[in-house]
């Protein structure tokens, strides 16, 4: 067995390359990190509007991995290994202190980013980590008869290395790499965004919203999925609809929303709690205890924002003059409608600046998820957002990101007696 220790090279300094860097750095290996921007860890510097939701409060495997519309099958394993708990735990180690909201999202207590970017960066150099900004990575390739890679830099120097990280996120130079290696990419769509609803109800009203609202996607498949089903906030926008509940729908509904170009139908119910008969129901006793009171002054249900309620009145033809006594029962039928399923169309997909991610990538059926190594090709390994994985908002991402490149780190750094040739400084 060698003594010297392996030549490891991460290609992609954010939160998964640095993981992965440090945990390989750990455990002896001699690691360079290469990154094509000139500052590292970008994402993580505006994640989370400044502040980075670096994790969240679900310590169950279980329940965790109901938060990832692709990749929660591959993590369950993982997570039983690096989960929120060791994130946490490891953060506090490095003497960074996570603070939990009261809806499970994990902040630094000093709700800035640079908190989480400076631990890093830190941790990296203390251990050695050779970190080269300002460096993109052109082609990998396997060195043929031995086991290491040559990777040539944009320059066109050529490195080699007895493991190769790629942590490359969705930068499509990565999936060309993995590709030119023998791994499939699923293709790449956009997950977390709002939805263009170019609707008159909903015109006047941007910045209106309701704390709980389900919202169906109508996809038209024979089977119902109950993922396209998504309560939660709404917030009414210039463009159409966001807020969480929205950004749920686009995450699990990716795939289908793209394969329509982002045109497709939804049911918004703003009475999710109340069973369609019971909303009849009270309309039906407005009509005698509020008969002299106008309609649109008096919206019964205090979950629906008083504008909003006037706007799908107006949708009805309910004039605003016209008092309960008098709403007929065409009316009352189309106002039970227009509360608990009114039909939208989504014209297209609006940018969500907080949080965005990239759904597909690397067929997950193609990496060994104990080590992360892939399956196709000896001593690569793969960590972050290159993989087809993707959560929802709430720090799932990163959790995914810190989870992979800490088993790809441990596992590239703990296996020896490789030939370990390679020109690296
Ligand atoms: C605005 C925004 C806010 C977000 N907020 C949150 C949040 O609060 N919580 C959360 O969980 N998730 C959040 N996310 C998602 C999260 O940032 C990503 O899931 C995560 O950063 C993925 O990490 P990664 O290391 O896999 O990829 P990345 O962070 O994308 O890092 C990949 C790195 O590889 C480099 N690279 C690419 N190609 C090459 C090459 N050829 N050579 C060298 N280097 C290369 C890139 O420059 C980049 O630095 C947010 C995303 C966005 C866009």
């Amino acid at each position: 067995m060698s003594t010297k220790s392996l030549k490891v090279i991460v290609i992609g300094g954010g939160a998964a390359g640095f993981f992965g860097a440090i945990a390989a750095c750990e455990q002896g290996s001699a690691v360079t990190l290469l990154e094509t921007a000139r500052k590292s860890l970008a994402k993580v510097r505006i994640s989370g509007g400044g502040r980075c939701n670096v994790t969240h409060a679900c310590f169950d495997p279980n329940q965790l991995i109901l938060n990832y519309p692709r990749g929660g099958n591959a993590l369950r394993g993982a997570f039983s290994r690096f989960q929120p708990q060791n994130t946490i735990a490891w953060f506090a180690q490095q003497g960074v202190k996570l603070k939990t909201e009261s809806d499970g999202r994990m902040f630094p207590i000093s709700d800035n980013s640079e908190t989480i970017v400076q631990c890093l960066m830190q941790r990296a150099e203390s251990l050695g980590v050779k970190l080269w900004t300002g460096i993109g990575v052109r082609s990998v390739s396997v060195i043929s008869d031995t086991q290491e890679f040559s990777v040539e830099l944009q320059s066109g120097q050529i490195l080699t290395c007895d493991r190769l990280l790629l942590a490359t996120g969705s930068h499509p130079s990565g999936y060309e790499m993995a590709r030119s290696l023998g791994h499939e990419i699923i293709k790449p769509l956009p997950s977390l965004f709002t939805f263009n609803v170019p609707d008159p109800r909903l015109e006047g009203l941007a910045g209106v919203s309701s704390e709980l609202v389900q919202i169906k996607l109508v996809d038209g498949a024979k089977k119902p999925d109950p993922n396209l089903e998504q309560r939660g906030a709404v917030l009414i926008t210039h463009w159409g609809l966001s807020g969480p509940a929205i950004l749920k729908l686009s995450a699990w509904g990716a795939r289908v929303l793209g394969d329509q170009s982002y045109k497709a139908n939804i049911l918004i119910n703003w009475l999710p709690e109340l069973k369609t008969e019971e909303v009849r129901s009270q309309l039906t006793t407005a009509k005698t205890e509020l008969a002299q009171r106008l309609i649109s002054g008096n919206c019964l249900f205090k979950q629906v924002p008083k504008r909003l309620w006037q706007s799908l009145l107006g949708a009805i033809a309910i004039d605003s003059s016209l008092r309960w006594a008098d709403l007929s029962k065409k009316q009352l039928n189309q106002l039970v409608i227009e509360l608990t399923e009114g039909k939208y169309a989504i014209t297209g997909k609006g940018v969500f600046k907080e949080e965005f991610v990239t759904c597909g990538g690397i067929n997950l059926k193609e990496v060994e998820f104990k080590t992360m190594e892939s399956r196709k090709c000896p001593n690569l390994y793969l960590a972050g957002e290159i993989l087809d994985i993707d959560g929802v908002t709430g720090g799932f991402n990163f959790q995914s990101a810190w989870t992979t490149g800490w088993l790809a780190g441990q596992a590239m750094g703990n296996q020896w007696g490789k030939n370990l040739g390679g020109n690296l400084a």
